[in-house]
């Protein structure tokens, strides 16, 4: 196995932003699986799907979509079936439906397997809510982002705003407990701490903060 960094975290710990910057400055490659179930999440609701009752189907769009991760200074674009959908996979409506899609058990085997094959010979930093407990359990790194649920909602709210996204600040919380309590009761692939991961708190600490710890501890274990 090449140098794998696996970081795990709910919605809203900054793991976006902090692996990228990561991945610039260690010329690791940046893997956004988050990003992956939000393509089969927008694919499901471009095609009317709007419950995870219609599973065989999302399972079908699962086993067919091309999802492609181009990395530029660990500036991620994300394709799908050849279209540009970064921007789109972050909308409103595809946060509020990838955590049951991402439930499907299948689902996840086939995007493991696409997040394996995806690493594979390359030197990683790859962030979603199972890399350290069941993608890369043996990752040389293994970190879990954390913040108090408040802050991380706070931090959503920030840049949804930035985006003109229209939500109020006790929506965007919601939003954010109902995504944690879904995460972190999947029977396959549930959000959870892993044996030898390093734990973060990230509530009061700045993005440069958290970069640099994290930095810090991969190169720790990189020497
Ligand atoms: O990281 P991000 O917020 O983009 O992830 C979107 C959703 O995809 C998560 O809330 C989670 O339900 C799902 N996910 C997952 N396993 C991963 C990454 C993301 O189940 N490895």
């Amino acid at each position: 196995m090449a140098f794998v960094v696996a970081i795990d975290g709910p919605a809203g710990t900054g793991k976006g932003t902090i692996t990228k910057l990561i991945s610039q400055e260690l010329g690791l490659v940046n893997i956004d699986t988050g990003a992956m179930y939000r393509c089969i999440a927008l694919e499901a609701i471009r095609k009317g799907i709007t419950s995870i009752e219609q599973e065989q189907e999302i399972i079908q769009i699962a086993r067919e979509a091309k999802i492609q991760i181009n990395n530029e200074n660990g500036n991620q674009q994300i394709l799908l079936n050849g279209e540009d959908v970064t921007q789109e996979i972050r909308s409103k409506e595809v946060s509020g439906f990838v955590s049951p899609v991402s439930s499907i058990p299948k689902v996840r085997e086939i995007m493991v397997d696409l997040q394996r094959r995806s690493a594979q010979g390359k030197d990683v930093i790859m962030e979603g809510r199972d890399i350290t407990t069941v993608v890369f359990p043996e990752a040389q790194v293994k970190i879990y982002l954390d913040a108090d649920v408040e802050e991380r909602a706070k931090r959503r709210f920030k840049e949804n705003q930035e985006k003109g996204m229209a939500m109020t600040y006790e929506e965007t919380l919601e939003a954010v407990k109902k995504r944690d309590y879904n995460d972190m009761h999947k029977k396959v692939g549930a959000l959870k701490i892993a044996e030898n991961a390093v734990v973060v708190d990230t509530t009061k600490m700045t993005i440069e903060e958290v970069k640099e710890k994290v930095k810090e501890i991969i190169l720790e274990r990189r020497k």
